[in-house]
């Protein structure tokens, strides 16, 4: 039996508008909404912790904190951060890995805290080099290492960096003992695409070069509208870190607000068979943790993980462990009846006051039509 259980992946966002880079490619430069500005949490990092503590919960689960820029630009989420450790949770922190401060600051924590955080270093290439970061970036990295913290480097694939590819690849092998991992750049909007000139096919031959099994997996669910039953918005869920605001998944229906009254259970829903995206972009973490737990789903770990040319890995092993989980290993799944249900309730949707009424009328009667 593994030593690691997860019971609920947390996809936090954290609404800091603005960063330090200016990728073209980047999600908020595509939807022109650089604000410049930081934001304070109107809870102590204290208040957060309790409210997302392991018996609320249900148990330990997996985080992950991503802003809408650079996540570390808001102090703040260290301190959350360590606060979610403290209480025995996994957290993962995404970041374009510059700020240095920051990772001096989290080096500081005790080592079974750093055992437990893991880092996502977007790796901006252009624009580190025209900033001349290059070198601190790496030298973060490698803090991030030393101290006991588990880390993946990850490509954001624009077509512009094709005639770099050789580049990237030596200061890669030179500065990390491997390749980076290669994500699948989409563009926000309409059934949301891959952001190239290229087809799918074409980009993902062009990119498969760098034997990474994020691009591989994410390529044969890219484009494919979900139908399955998705434990959605029970097995994982979407938090608005700053407001509390949790909901289902992207564009899935408000379920709670995990701030207002943290002696309550929190609510929650499963999604079922109505998923909102045209494809499940974020699949690579979503469904290998198996919120469709049918799919095969390679495990998470293999899309994070390198074993560098001296042996080393990017994940500790309990990060490894954690990231090896399958929710349905701490969850329990419905039978043909509880699904129905479950996709009724999606079906009537989100319940406002004025509704409630005609909300409790359509159940009483969909129970005593025996959920036909
Ligand atoms: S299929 Fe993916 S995007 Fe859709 S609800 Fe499930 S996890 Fe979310």
């Amino acid at each position: 039996m593994k030593d690691v259980q997860i019971k609920r992946f947390i996809d936090c966002y954290v609404s800091t508008e603005t960063c330090n880079l200016r990728c073209k490619y980047c999600y908020i430069a595509q939807q022109r909404k650089y604000n410049n500005k930081l934001f304070k949490f109107p809870h102590s990092p204290e208040f957060i912790r309790r409210a997302l503590s392991v018996s609320r919960l249900g148990g330990v689960c997996l985080f992950n904190i991503c802003a809408g820029g650079e996540t570390l630009l808001s102090k703040d989420v260290i301190n959350i951060v360590e606060q979610l450790l403290l209480e025995g949770h996994y957290v993962m922190v995404v970041t374009n890995g510059t700020l240095t401060k920051r990772f001096e600051e989290i080096a500081k924590f005790p080592k079974e805290l750093l055992d437990h955080l893991f880092f996502k270093f977007s790796f901006h290439y252009l624009e580190l080099k025209r900033l001349n970061l290059l070198d601190a970036y790496f030298k973060n990295i490698e803090l991030m290492k030393k101290s006991g913290a588990s880390f993946t480097v990850e490509i954001t694939p624009d077509d512009e960096l094709i005639s770099y590819i050789d580049e990237i690849k030596e200061i890669s092998m030179k500065k990390l003992g491997a390749l980076p991992h290669i994500t699948i750049a989409r563009k926000d909007s309409g059934n949301i695409p891959v952001l190239s000139e290229h087809s799918l096919e074409e980009y993902v031959k062009i990119w498969d070069t760098f034997d990474s099994e994020m691009i591989r997996f994410k390529s044969t669910i890219f484009g494919v509208k979900r139908k399955e039953f998705c434990y959605a918005g029970e097995w994982s869920l979407y938090l608005n870190l700053v407001t509390g605001s949790l909901s289902q998944c992207y564009g899935g229906l408000f379920l709670d607000n995990i701030y207002k009254d943290i002696s309550k259970p929190i609510k929650t829903l499963a999604i079922g068979c109505n998923c909102k995206l045209p494809h499940c972009y974020n699949g690579h973490v979503f469904l290998s943790l198996g919120d469709i737990p049918e799919l095969d789903a390679p495990t998470y770990d293999k899309q994070r993980n390198r074993v560098c040319e001296d042996g080393s890995k990017w994940l500790t092993d309990s990060m490894e462990k954690c990231m090896q989980c399958k929710l349905k290993d701490c969850n329990r799944e419905f039978s043909d009846k509880e699904k129905k249900q479950v996709n009724f309730k999606n079906k009537i949707g989100k319940i406002t006051n004025a509704s409630r009424y005609v909300y409790n009328n359509k159940i009483k009667k969909y129970k005593n039509d025996g959920n036909k």
